[in-house]
């Protein structure tokens, strides 16, 4: 057979198995996306071996993270055998397969394990499996490899680059997520951002690895593309809102006090959302709007609570639906109460609205959002002294109230918010 045969054969096969390998990619990207979303590290390990097993078509994959205090790996994960059988055991970095990928930070493909002078076989010895070839991938962030995955027998031949590359672009987003899963259990504002931030950034990874691919279909490339720019117009939008909320919640919010005309305010803020309501079919309603004497605030931060709650009654509203801003006094308060005739709020999930990125479990998915806006919006209103409440019924409905106090004490001043 010629050089240019030879060549065209290879060609005519890779384009007979791309089918077969878009399917397997677009399952990577599937599996990042779930990845991303699983915070409690024994279900993310859990999830890590499992897509590793079912992406390399192999009899078993295990994890192993470093210890820095032993310097040794530990088995944490594994799909063939039972990872408590394994607890006892210590990888040695210095003399096993593992170890060789974790102290290279590269991968490592070993079509039979037994001839090799690193396999460690007490692993074999204690499960009674039979391990021929050996795949292994480092776990790697961006400072520092963590840990090391391994896809044990190839179900038919031996491992193949493509399994090389897959289980090393699975490994990348595994890295991250374990790292973003341990900054989480911290739990502090930080993480909690840094873990909402996981989801856009691993749709982001997948589809600019994919993009790479300079034989991609017109359409994969098209439909990537517009991943790539809604997930990036939403970290957009996560960078505002972490911005504003951590700015709120350290109280480096400056408050400043003047008189506000609320019915000026409400017309305002009215116009500004006309032509968002107008594209999805919303109609603006006039409500009442009686002469109050002004209130004492924050004109600007009480138009961005205005114009947040605005936006939220048309998206999630529906064609033909109402909006309205009613303006009431009560006693020695005002009362602005913003309502639409949307889908409403089901009764579980309304003590949860005002928590941070919540959000209403939507099975379509359509609508984006940050889960920061009602959170951003009540800390501004309480900045005011004033209090943020709701009453919704599913199917017709919900109206949101800012009860804000007439005429608070002193005069024109600028502080932070607590
Ligand atoms: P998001 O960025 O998701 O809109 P918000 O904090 O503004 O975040 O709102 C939190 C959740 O409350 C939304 O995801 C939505 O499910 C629900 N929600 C807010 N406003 C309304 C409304 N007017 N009608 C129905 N559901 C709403």
């Amino acid at each position: 057979m010629t050089k240019a045969r030879t060549e065209a054969d290879r060609e005519q096969s890779a384009i007979r198995n791309y089918p077969q390998l878009l399917r397997r990619y677009a399952r990577l990207l599937e599996v990042t996306y779930n990845l991303a979303s699983t915070f409690d590290l024994t279900t993310l390990l859990g999830h890590v071996v499992e897509a590793a097993q079912e992406l390399t078509e192999c009899e078993g994959t295990s994890l192993l993270l470093y210890d820095p205090k032993t310097h040794h790996l530990h088995f944490e994960a594994a799909t063939n055998v039972l990872v408590e059988s394994l607890d006892r055991i210590v990888v040695p970095t210095d003399n096993s397969i593992a170890g060789w990928v974790f102290i290279h930070g590269e991968p490592l493909n070993v079509h039979e394990a037994l001839s090799d002078a690193r396999f460690f076989r007490e692993v074999d010895v204690l499960t009674r499996f039979q391990t021929r070839s050996v795949l292994g991938v480092p776990l790697r962030t961006k400072h520092k490899t963590i840990g090391v995955l391994e896809a044990v027998n190839k179900r038919i031949g031996v491992f193949t680059d493509e399994d090389v590359r897959l289980l090393q672009a699975l490994g990348a987003q595994a890295a991250i997520a374990i790292e973003n899963s341990r900054l989480f259990q911290q739990s502090d504002l930080v993480a909690e951002m840094v873990h909402e931030l996981r989801t856009p950034l691993s749709a982001l990874t997948a589809a600019a690895y994919l993009l790479r691919r300079p034989d991609l279909p017109v359409d994969q490339r098209h439909k990537l593309s517009e991943t790539v720019y809604g997930e990036v117009v939403r970290l957009n939008e996560m960078a505002t809102d972490f911005l504003e909320l951590a700015r709120l919640e350290s109280g480096r919010g400056k408050f400043v006090r003047e008189p506000i005309h609320l019915g000026g305010l409400v017309r305002e803020c009215m116009e500004i959302i006309r032509p968002q309501a107008e594209t999805e079919g919303v109609v603006l309603e006039a409500g009442t709007d009686p002469p109050l004497a002004p209130v004492q605030g924050d004109r600007n931060r009480l138009k961005q609570v205005l114009l947040n709650l605005l936006t939220n009654s048309v998206k999630y509203n529906v064609r033909g639906g109402h909006v309205r801003i009613d303006l009431r006094s009560e006693g020695p308060d005002v009362i602005i109460d913003v309502s639409d005739t949307g889908r409403g709020i089901p009764a579980e999930s309304v003590p949860h609205i005002f928590e941070r990125f919540y959000r209403v479990p939507d099975p379509e998915g359509h609508i984006g959002g940050t889960g920061l806006g009602l959170v951003i919006a009540k800390r501004i209103v309480e900045g005011l002294q004033g209090t943020l409440s709701v009453v919704s019924d599913v199917g017709s409905g919900s109206t949101f109230s800012i009860r804000l106090p007439a005429a608070p004490s002193g005069g024109a001043d600028t502080r932070p918010i607590r």
